[in-house]
């Protein structure tokens, strides 16, 4: 397609997206390529995206961040899982953890053996036999040796991006300030040659990875690569975000609490609460959404409220030509389970994976947008769940998402469950069986007969093995420090970070 030997990156963007690629390639590559990133202070960030998902500690791992150090430099606080209230009815509270549940056997997953024993009239949940999910519960947090602790964290986007940044710099990135004005393509292929800044500089490139946000300077308004909306499936399509002041010591959770036209978002940090609420546009008009997020917020809010638009979906073609499109000009499922950072972090360790030095090739271009294909829609099918799993029927927005048609993969996964109690994580699915479990029985899906394996134990050896490993849990849990504390003696961050 283009032998072209690919030896110079220009990444147009500086969010996320543009600093995490940046960090990556440079770490990675960057003794073998040349790398600029052009940003532009007058455009800047979108300034939302603190909540991430456990992977995201094994990216850090391959990059050799310490922990510590960036926990400090981005006021982090860890995170266990997502305390959802009020989704599949009103006063309903679930945690949806990163914990596993129980443990499984060859044949069938833990929830069986559970279910049994809610049957025999043990009155437990299945959370009791998830430790992380306990210890979010309780406010407990700590990471050691001999504790296998399964987490991620909430932290500061302005100061993710800046200590993103610092780490690229000293790998050698060429970081170039100003607004791209053009995109210079070759006559025949329309690959792109350069981007053309207002200032008049031409920035020269083989590869362009577009992180230039919901815009879409390259993939979208260049190369016109197209968009599949699923709005018919995810229906907010607007956020009004605000920070407030911390009141009370952080928990390691993040709160999503639903409201009557979407959800809110509670992320608590160091030094301040981020918060939003998420929203359908056609059920509730921008000044109610800010008056509501206004009046339910705990904190003194540190700003004014500003309302952020997007399109749920994804681009039909992530990588088009020489141009590759991370993080939200790539497509936006929704912040409900804080997946867009790791697709950032999938996406650049793919285009790593099938780096093409010796010129670009249909067969990798074709092999890395299956593959973001295939893992946006399953992220995206989970977090459909949360929507249309549901009994609300007080509003509007909640009968919509209780009545509206899901994809057919989705419909299939909660028949399973409902005729089986079957759950599973298929190939290349980020969301793993308890996660689905979790979520599927916090949303009030009864799940059907359970496996047979789960009668192999007798009675009285199945409800001493389940309540010792209740005990167990709540054993540690009960030793481990308040999240708080943790954190304050772990990592607390300068007060130079926040101010
Ligand atoms: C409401 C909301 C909540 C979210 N919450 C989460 C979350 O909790 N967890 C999570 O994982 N993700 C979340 N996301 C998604 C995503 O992680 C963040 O939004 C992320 O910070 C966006 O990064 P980005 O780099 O793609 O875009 P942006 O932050 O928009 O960055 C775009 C960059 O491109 C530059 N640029 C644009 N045009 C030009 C130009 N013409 N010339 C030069 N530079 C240009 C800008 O200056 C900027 O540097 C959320 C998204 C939204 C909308």
């Amino acid at each position: 397609m283009n032998t072209k030997a690919v030896n110079r990156i220009v990444i147009a963007g500086g969010g996320t997206a543009g600093w995490l690629a940046a960090a990556a390639l440079s770490h990675q590559l960057g003794s073998v390529l040349e790398i600029t990133l052009i940003e532009s202070d007058e455009i800047g960030t979108i300034g939302v995206g603190e909540a991430t998902i456990p992977p995201i500690r094994v990216f850090h791992k391959l990059l050799q961040i310490d922990e510590q150090e960036f926990m400090r430099a981005t006021a982090a606080t860890f995170k266990l899982g997502i305390l959802f209230e009020n989704w599949a009815r009103k006063n309903d509270r679930y945690v949806h953890s990163f914990g596993r549940n129980g443990k499984p056997t060859w044949l069938c997953e833990f929830h069986n053996f559970w279910l049994r024993s809610v049957e025999l009239g043990v009155k437990s949940e299945l959370g009791d036999y998830c430790f992380e999910l306990q210890a979010a519960k309780a406010g407990k947090f700590a990471t050691a040796p001999n504790l296998d602790i399964n987490y991620a964290y909430h932290f500061d986007a302005g100061q993710y991006g800046k200590f993103l940044r610092a780490f690229a710099e000293r790998r050698g990135i060429r970081r170039v300030e100003g607004k791209i004005k053009e995109v210079r393509q070759h006559g025949e292929t329309g690959f792109i040659e350069s981007l053309v800044l207002q200032s008049g500089q031409v920035v020269d490139g083989d590869l362009f990875i577009d992180c230039t946000g919901f815009r879409g300077l390259l993939i979208e308004q260049t190369l016109a690569s197209g968009y599949e909306d699923w709005s018919n499936w995810l229906p907010c399509d607007s956020a009004v975000a605000v920070q407030t002041e911390l009141i009370g010591p952080a928990p390691p959770v993040t709160r999503s609490i639903a409201h009557d036209a979407g959800w809110r978002w509670c992320i608590p940090l160091q030094h301040r609460v981020g918060n939003g609420l998420v929203f359908a546009s056609r059920f509730l008009d921008d000044e109610s959404a800010k008056r509501e997020l206004l009046a339910s917020i705990a904190g003194p809010p540190l700003m004014q409220p500003r309302v952020l638009r997007f399109t749920t979906g994804r681009r039909k073609v992530t990588w088009n030509k020489n141009c590759v499109a991370l993080g939200l000009s790539s497509g936006f499922i929704e912040p409900l389970e804080s997946t867009s950072i790791h697709l950032m972090m999938v996406g650049v360790t793919r285009l790593m994976h099938l780096f093409p030095f010796g010129g670009i090739k249909q067969s990798a271009i074709d092999l890395y947008n299956e593959g973001t294909r295939i893992e946006m829609e399953k992220t995206r099918d989970f977090i459909v769940l949360h929507y249309h799993a549901t009994q609300r029927d007080d509003s509007a927005f909640w009968r919509h998402c209780r009545d509206m048609p899901i994809p057919d993969t989705l419909r299939e996964r909660i028949r399973l469950f409902k005729e089986n109690a079957y759950a599973y994580q298929g190939d290349s699915e980020l969301f793993r069986v308890d996660s689905w479990t979790q979520v599927m029985l916090g949303q009030r899906i009864t799940p059907g007969p359970y496996h047979p394996a789960a009668r192999v134990l007798g009675d009285n050896e199945l409800l001493k093995f389940l309540a010792d490993y209740r005990s167990s849990i709540a054993e540690t849990v009960a030793k481990m420090p308040v999240h708080q504390d943790f954190v304050n003696q772990y990592c607390k961050a300068p007060n130079s970070v926040w101010q």
